[in-house]
């Protein structure tokens, strides 16, 4: 069988970039000239990204990194794709390549990080009964797949974990703590912050979700669900040892990975509903939803009297 054609690429370093501007407009010429496209942000702190491109295209860029002396040490996870995953190239500066918001307390995860454990030792680990296993995403993601027994955060951004975890303190003091993300990035920085804090036994998933998938003694097992991604997929598989479905249709409460935006524009919430259901509901998340557009189309097409 021929490979997919396209590449998806996803990486992160904390590394000083002393000049992000400069650094992005550079960058943004190296992406287009391998017609990359996609999302990545550069800070004094380092470099956060995704992209897809062809198999070649995405060869060449992973190439011209690991030569860059900057950027050298970089892994990047890749999956294979039949087209690109992005409708087009963002390459911003930010002061911060996640944004957790820490202010004048913010860390390097290169000074201030929690333990990395690799996919099969966070498999072990997970298995301690003490342990608290500790998603650093948003609910949004968290329902669409987690660990098995994960704690979730009721949180819609990054930026509200630190509050979150000044609320629960008492259930994790003591403790010992595993924290997960998608790629890594988020909790090189939250784990930071959690040591910082005061938290003595900080453990946290080197490579994220995506690579214990990929992993070749983990193959995602005990991870439920889907792992939610930042492009046109939405959802991609992790578990190749015991998968199973998490999330249900909001309509018929059948078992469904299939996260759609409700129709109704003012609402736009992300729910789950399964292909029939999409039919029925019109993508709409409720009944209310569809009532009100339904309404709006009525005083559009009333004569004006
Ligand atoms: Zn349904
Ligand atoms: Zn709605």
């Amino acid at each position: 069988m021929e490979h997919p054609p396209y590449l998806v690429l996803l990486y992160y370093l904390y590394t000083d970039i002393a000049n992000p501007e400069q650094y992005c407009e550079e960058h943004r010429a190296l992406c287009e000239s391998h017609e990359l496209l996609g999302r990545i942000i550069v800070a004094k702190e380092g470099i956060n990204g995704t992209v897809s491109g062809t198999r070649e295209a995405c060869e060449a860029y992973m190439k011209a990194m690991h030569s860059d002396p900057l950027t050298a040490e970089i892994t990047f996870k890749v999956d294979e794709e039949q087209s690109h995953v992005f409708p087009k190239l963002s390459v911003k500066a930010r002061s911060e390549i996640v944004t957790l918001g820490l202010g004048s307390e913010d860390l390097s995860p290169n000074v201030t990080t929690g333990h990395h454990l690799t996919p099969s030792e966070w498999k072990e680990q997970m298995k301690d009964p003490d342990a608290i296993i500790l998603d650093a995403r948003n609910d949004y993601e968290f329902d669409l797949g987690h660990f098995k027994g994960a704690i979730r955060p009721d949180i819609g951004n990054f930026k509200e974990l630190p509050d979150w975890i000044q609320e629960h303190r008492s259930q994790l003091e003591g403790k010992k703590i595993l924290t997960y993300c998608t790629g890594g990035i988020r909790c090189e920085k939250f784990s930071g912050y959690l040591v910082q804090e005061g938290f003595e036994n900080v453990n946290q998933l080197l490579g994220g979700i995506v690579e214990y998938g990929k992993d070749p003694e983990a193959r995602g097992e005990n991870y439920d669900g889907e792992c939610y991604v930042f492009d046109q997929r939405i959802g991609v598989p992790v578990n190749h040892v015991n998968p199973k479905t998490v999330s249900r249709c909001k309509h018929c409460n059948t078992g469904s990975t299939r996260y759609v935006n409700c129709a109704h524009a003012p609402c736009n919430a992300q729910h789950f509903c399964c292909e029939p259901c999409q039919k029925n509901y019109k993508r709409y998340c409720c009944i209310e939803c569809q009532e009100a557009d339904i309404q709006i189309q009525n005083s559009a097409t009333q004569p004006n009297i």
